[in-house]
């Protein structure tokens, strides 16, 4: 008789099938298998899962079973581990089995037929195998030989000591890179099968830091043992990386978010870089935490990790408080910059209350971008709006350029004269009048990037920098203003040109969004301005202060990193709230004082990490629908069964519009689950799902067009 299997398959996001499908194979394959498998017309990769325990196989009518179509036998079994990682985040994260497995698998896996891939998986066997080992006595201790210093030395002696999870809090360019380098080496010399993994938040991030992986360990390991996973990446690139790090010939996988999915059968050590990046957390489908998943995943497979901030998450911040005060996480402290201009920079603060009203930059900011011109050094500027008015408005009529689809303003972009919506894309020709009273005097109202350049470029006009080649200006060359944001880097390769353009020196003032701010290393600037920061302060979303604060730190550590350079270097925030206790930590440089503040406040409010919330979002054609299907879903939560004993335990807020109220003519609305308990809020989640599917099967569930569970959301 045929062998039933259980086989995970990618079915649609609310099918209601949430666990395997049965299917018949003549010989019993293990879990873990990769099989391909029929469903409807079509054929699709599946996995072979463990069996359910309370699933008798024999309630099923054998004979409409089908039987599987293919083995992938020439790719190993995905090991316990992994799927164990799967089930857990498919469960935490409130999603279907078969649509997370299947989404942590690449893309090709599932798209080539079986052919296509044996073709591919020869290939692979043939280049990928492991290079010599180079002897381990010609390797650096350090960068080219350089000696760690005293705090690297202390962290990496901890980290050697400890299981931890840790967290290295360590001052930008204290050189937390170093210690990451140093402890996979480390590693990989000690135990000649391990596997390390190391996280980034953003793609851009991963050329810099692959290249200096590659570098490093290249010479020692050979060139296949190490592989970059990120979105970026052609689907054949993927998979090409996938078999590496499954195979086990890779030894260090770099990656964005999904590479805490990689199969890694020997995997040993985490790293999760800039631990306190939103971009950890993935914005649709299955909403997971990438650096929850890997504290999850180094518990589970034993491997040890490390987080790395120089201004942590405040979840982590508190995770590492003193074990005797509860603290799970070991923290190593990296306070120094290393360098001879290892100051920090000076923080100066301009009461913009005292400047005259609408100025954009500040006169002492502006002599100080001049003075630094002269001395033929860079500055940057940033504001984190793109375009060139956030707004267009008629004074006459008041009209504003909204969007006829969103509940927001079209944004005006004057280099294509064009009104874009950011959220749904919906873009127009500037109008030549009011398009409702006719008024052909429409103005922008406020600034993004576009119009700040602009208006720099207008005050620097009569600015001349020293001569740089010969003398075709003999009073000096005029200034040069770049811009980066995602306006400007919208094609492939054009974010590193410009990147470039900055280092080479052909820069004198950058203008740009957070996107400067981050990673990158600009070694040249050293005055860093945000023109216009306030809006963060009193946001509705408790974690504004905390993204505010931590990208000011960066923006901050991203100023006088070039020996060559002397003096000190500035951070440059105009405000009218001088005196916020935000911006007296900045000008210490004090992230442990903001996060007491910030940790205090949210105690108090019972915010998290104090408690523990999950969202659910509900989208229809109108706002009552998406609240109404909210709303009963809420009330029916009293007819679950252990609703007596949970239901005190879960605070279920009432339905609300969400803070984007209307996309692409789509209404959002969302509902707050808040517990002190994150097991209780588990438990209520889980139970609750059911809930939810049978009320969209329900009058109120009429109309509407999707909900989703968010489980520890980051915007509120
Ligand atoms: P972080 O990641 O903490 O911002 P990096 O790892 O980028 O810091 O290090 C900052 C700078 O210090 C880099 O230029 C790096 O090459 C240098 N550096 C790191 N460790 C050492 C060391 N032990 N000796 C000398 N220079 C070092
Ligand atoms: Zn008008
Ligand atoms: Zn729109």
């Amino acid at each position: 008789m045929p062998h039933q299997l259980q086989v995970l398959v990618h079915t649609p996001v609310h099918s209601q099938v949430a666990g395997p499908l049965t299917y018949l194979s003549d010989i019993a394959l293990p879990a873990g298998t990769l099989v391909r498998v029929p469903l409807g017309k079509r054929e699709l990769l599946g996995v072979v899962w463990d069996a359910p325990i309370n699933v008798a196989a024999s309630t099923l009518d054998p004979a409409k079973l089908r039987p599987i179509a293919d083995t992938l036998d020439a790719i190993a079994l995905l090991n316990p581990a992994w799927r164990q990682l799967v089930t857990f985040a498919a469960s935490y994260y409130q999603r279907a089995l078969g649509e997370v497995a299947l989404a942590a698998l690449p893309p090709q896996l599932r798209d080539l037929n079986t052919q296509q891939l044996t073709r591919r998986l020869k290939k692979h066997a043939q280049t990928a195998a492991p290079d010599q080992l180079n002897p381990a006595s010609e390797i650096p201790s350090g960068i080219d030989g350089v000696a760690l210093t005293p705090e690297q030395t202390q962290a990496i002696a901890q980290f050697d000591l400890k299981t931890g999870p840790f967290l290295l809090f360590g001052a930008t360019g204290s050189g937390k890179t170093e210690v990451y380098l140093h402890t996979v080496q480390q590693l990989l010399l000690n135990q000649p099968d391990a596997q390390a993994l190391v996280m980034v938040p953003e793609i851009n991030l991963t050329p810099q830091l692959e290249a200096r992986f590659r570098t490093r360990f290249g010479p020692i390991f050979g060139d296949n043992a190490v592989v970059s996973m990120h979105s970026g990446m052609t689907p054949a690139q993927r998979l090409k990386s996938w078999l590496g790090a499954h195979s086990g010939a890779a030894r260090i996988v770099l990656g964005t978010r999904m590479a805490v999915f990689a199969s890694m059968p020997n995997l040993k050590l985490i790293i999760v870089d800039e631990e306190h990046d939103p971009s950890y957390k993935q914005q649709e489908g299955a909403r997971y935490s990438a650096r929850d998943l890997a504290v999850y995943r180094g518990r589970l497979e034993g491997a040890k990790v490390m987080l790395g901030s120089a201004t942590p998450s405040l979840e982590s911040w508190h995770h590492s408080r003193p074990a005797i005060e509860g603290g799970r996480y070991v923290r190593l402290e990296m306070p120094s910059r290393i360098g001879p201009n290892a100051a920090l920079p000076l923080v100066r603060r301009v009461d913009m209350n005292h400047q005259p009203k609408k100025s954009v930059f500040a006169a002492p900011l502006l002599d100080a971008i001049i003075e630094r011109i002269g001395r033929g050094e860079q500055s940057m500027v940033f504001l984190n709006r793109r375009g060139y008015s956030p707004v267009l408005h008629c004074a006459d009529c008041d009209w504003k350029s909204e969007c006829p689809h969103c509940s927001a303003f079209r944004v005006f972009h004057k280099i294509d004269r064009t009104l874009r919506c950011h959220h749904c894309g919906f873009t127009e020709r500037v109008p030549r009048a009011c398009p409702t009273c006719g008024n052909p005097d429409i103005a922008p109202l406020g600034r993004g990037t576009e119009r700040l350049e602009e208006h720099l470029a207008e005050l620097l006009a009569g600015v001349r920098r020293p001569n740089s080649v010969c003398d075709q200006w003999p009073e000096g060359e005029p200034v040069r203003i770049a811009r980066i944001d995602a306006d400007t880097t919208k094609l492939k390769g054009e974010l590193e040109a410009q990147l470039a353009r900055v280092h080479s020196g052909e820069v004198d003032v950058l203008v740009g969004t957070q996107m400067i701010a981050k990673g990158h290393d600009f070694r040249r600037i050293t005055l860093v301005a945000a023109v216009n920061p306030d809006n963060a302060l009193f946001s509705s979303d408790f974690r504004a202060p905390e993204r505010l604060f931590s990208l000011l730190m960066q923006a901050a550590g991203r100023a006088g990193r070039d020996a060559d350079i002397s003096g000190q270097s500035e951070m440059w925030v105009q405000t009218f709230h001088p005196a916020h206790p935000l911006f007296e930590a900045l000008k210490r440089h004090d992230y442990p004082a903001f996060a007491a503040g910030q940790l205090q406040e949210r105690e108090q409010a019972a915010m998290p990490p104090f408690s523990f919330q999950a969202l659910v979002r509900a989208e229809a054609r109108t706002q009552e629908v998406a609240q109404a299907f909210l709303t009963a879903a809420s009330a029916a939560a009293v007819t679950l069964e252990d609703a007596e004993q949970l239901l005190p335990h879960i605070t279920l807020y009432p339905a609300v519009p969400m803070s984007m109220q209307r996309v692409a003519n789509v209404e959002r609305a969302q509902m707050l689950i808040e517990s002190p308990s994150r097991a209780a809020l588990q438990y209520f989640l889980t139970a609750w799902q059911s809930v939810l599917h049978t009320t969209r099967q329900q009058p109120e569930g009429k109309g509407l067009i999707r909900w989703a569970v968010d489980v520890d959301p980051l915007a509120i």
